[in-house]
Order: structure tokens, then sequence, then C-alpha cells
């Protein structure tokens, strides 16, 4: 089997604990494979993108023993593949410009209330893609078998928000395509969008690959460790005793010695013994962030 899997991190922050765990189980299911494991970093939003953030993440990935294959794709250097694909779909009407406010919609499901639109002098609008009432499904490696309708149950979706960004939904899939991602494994907190993902590929007559959604990390407040949040940062720790923490997290068995081995021994041992059906068959895992970090001392 042809395996090429890769780690997309937001350059909004440094790596935490949340954000490793699953590079982490993205690396293993390659590594495990004999496959690739590319990187890309996905800094197209570009007011969340903090300078220097990109830079740090990779080091902390090469500290912890973690190479990548290949270049690593930015995605703002990919505005214009993603251009070229925005009018391919309005050449086929695939999409439409909608200027209802974030205000009118106001987290209820877009019934297609601009598919008939058609633009006069108005400056700030976004592009849609037209959704349908087909039934789509996946069957998660981990999370298990995932299906709706868009059009009932998310309705048309943006592609082009109205501050001129592409929405992740586009970028995506622009980009797993490119990079010939066989295997997407990724936090949990994305499987409810998997589904847009899904229609984008068949729009772009693209395979759709496999995915793994990975419990998302969450705090004693029962948050998603974030930058948001004050996820601690985790690049001054020593990696393999972090490294064991995670890999219990994502259920796996490991002897104790396994603490005081250094990166490549970990790294052997846990590649060879990896078992994605170890890991918790749920959403979220909620840690003790003091505790789970303070076991790895601070050098
Ligand atoms: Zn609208």
């Amino acid at each position: 089997m042809i395996y090429q899997g890769r780690f997309a991190p937001s350059p909004t922050g440094p790596l935490h604990l949340g954000s490793l765990v699953t590079a982490v189980g993205s690396f293993l299911q390659a590594r495990q494979q004999n496959g690739k494991w590319y990187v890309r970093i996905e800094d197209i939003d570009t007011p969340r993108v903090v300078i220097g953030a990109a830079q740090a993440i990779l080091s902390t990935l090469s500290r912890f023993g973690m190479p990548w294959d290949g270049e690593v794709l930015f995605q703002s250097q990919r505005i214009s593949a993603y251009q070229d694909i925005l009018a391919d779909f309005q050449a086929k009407q695939l999409v439409y410009p909608c200027t209802c406010s974030r205000k009118q919609i106001a987290g209820k499901i877009y019934h297609g209330h601009c598919r008939q639109r058609v633009l006069k002098d108005e400056k700030r609008y976004a592009w849609r893609v037209r959704t349908d009432v087909n039934p789509l499904s996946f069957e998660d490696e981990i999370q298990g078998k995932f299906s709706g309708c868009l059009e009932t149950e998310v309705g048309d979706f943006i592609i082009k928000r109205s501050d001129g960004l592409f929405a992740y939904q586009l970028v995506v899939v622009a980009d797993d395509a490119r990079q010939n991602i066989t295997h997407i494994a990724r936090g949990a907190d994305l499987l409810d969008t998997t589904l847009r993902q899904i229609y984008l590929q068949q729009l772009l007559n693209c395979p759709t690959p496999n995915y793994t959604h990975f419990p998302v990390i969450l705090n004693e407040y029962a948050h998603k460790l974030s930058k948001q949040t004050f996820a601690p940062p985790i690049d001054h720790l020593p990696p393999v005793p972090l490294l064991v923490q995670v890999f219990s997290l994502l259920g796996q068995a490991i002897p104790p010695e396994l603490t005081q081995v250094n990166l490549q021994t970990f790294w052997d041992w846990a590649i060879q013994h990896w078992d994605i059906q170890k890991v918790p068959k749920v959403p979220s895992i909620q840690i003790n962030t003091d505790v789970t970090l303070g076991t790895a001392p601070i050098i």
C-alpha cells in the first residue's frame, strides 16, 4: 500500500501537547507503513499567523526526532492555485457570491439565500459552493462511520471569505491533492468538516483519502489546548519523557525503562509497537497539563 501522510500545523504559536499528539500519531501511522510523512504549514489565515512560529514548530519536530519527507509546503505560496480552483468553479457555476453578514446567518444552516444573486456594486462578499442532498459518508480509522447530507445539515459553505482569504475547506483539499496525500491523520476537532472536504474532492475529481481523527487533548477546564487557552509550550522539555506521555495518551502500553532511552531507541520501539487499534475511540481526552507536562522535567 502506498502511504502518503502529513502533519499540517497552523503557525499561530509554538507546538503544544495537543498538536504534538497529532504529530506523533500521524508520524507513527506513516512510518509504520513505510510511508511518507510530509509537513505543511497552514499559514493561509494571515491575521492569526505569528512571525517565527513556523520555524519554531519545525525546530521542535526536529528536536523530537521526527524528520519529514521532501520540502515543507507553505499555503501562503499557493494562492494562485486556490484562485485557479475558484475560477474553475465559477466557470462551472458551482459557486456564487454571498453578501450575507455573519450576523444574518448567526450559526444557522445557510439555506442558499444568495444562490440567485447577481452582483451589483457590492465590495464585500464571500464565495459559497452549492451543496446538494446526496448523502456522503466515510469510515474513520478511529472514530467510526460518519455520514450526512450537506445541503440540509450544513448548507452551502464558504470557500473564499469576504475578507479575501480562502477558507480552510478549499485549501486543505487543494493541498492534500497537490501532495498526493493518501492518509489524513489529524485532530478530531476537524471531524465534522470532513464531509465538506469530501464533497470538494468530488467536485475536483480528486480521490478521497483515508481518514484518521485522533482525540483532541483538553485541559483541566475542558478547553482544547491551543494558543487561545494558554497551552504551555513544550519546546524546552526533554523529548523522550514527553513522547512517552504522548504515547500513553494515545492508549499505547510502554515499558517503564523506555523513558531512559535515547530518541532513536524510543522511535525504533514506538514504530514497531504502535497499534492504532489501541487509540481511545473518543473525540477528546481531558488531562491536567501540569501533571502531564510536570512528569517531564524542565532542562
Ligand atoms: Zn448570502
